[in-house]
């Protein structure tokens, strides 16, 4: 983590884990990309290398992440997908020319055009944004149970039960209050 800056929320699934740049949408949000450099490292922890990030790519990139909340915040729900939000993936997809390559070692790499190609980047994030609000993968997209979160994420869980976007902090905070509450409860109960 660079200091000063919020660190990443990393999850298993890319779009959500983009998603997760923001939190706390719904209470005192947190921005883990605020400058075009924490969008590179971000982009780098997640297997998309880039060299640099410009102001205008940020804001691009910012453009998908909300495009991928709303409309999976739908699905979520079972809503109708907003027209707009499903444009935005639709484009930053469409003009993406990164390529999925096979490694030596048969893992998959992705390959940019060129290492500035932010939207290279962000059409693989919006791809895989597809994949999963189309249900095309083996999860159930959900909203977590945390009022001030609310965040959209991709239940992988064998019982497609869990209720968190992320456990070491919704979750945690969760239990926790629910821990306070119960302590007051029977210390009340001792008076
Ligand atoms: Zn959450």
């Amino acid at each position: 983590m660079r200091a000063g800056f919020p660190d990443f929320r990393l999850g298993s699934v890319l779009a959500t884990s983009f998603t997760a740049t923001l939190t706390e949408r719904r209470g005192n949000a947190v921005e883990r990309i605020p400058t075009p450099q924490r969008l590179v490292d971000w982009l780098a922890v997640n297997g998309l290398a880039v060299d640099s990030c410009t102001a205008a790519q940020l804001d691009l990139a910012r453009e998908l992440r909300e495009s991928i909340h709303v409309a999976a915040t739908a699905a979520a729900i079972q809503d109708a997908l907003p027209a707009s939000a499903v444009q935005v993936i639709n484009d930053c997809s469409i003009q993406s020319r990164a390529a999925a390559i096979l490694t030596p070692e048969g893992k998959r790499q992705w390959r940019l055009s060129s290492d500035s190609c932010v939207e290279d980047a962000l059409g693989v994030i919006a791809a895989d944004a597809v994949s999963i609000i189309a249900g095309e993968r083996d999860g159930r997209l959900a909203l977590c149970a945390s009022p001030t979160c609310q965040a959209a994420f991709f239940d992988t869980s064998q019982s497609r039960t869990r209720k968190w976007c992320d456990m070491n902090t919704c979750g945690n905070r969760q239990k926790k209050a629910r821990f306070n509450a119960n302590q007051r409860k029977r210390s009340r109960s001792a008076e």
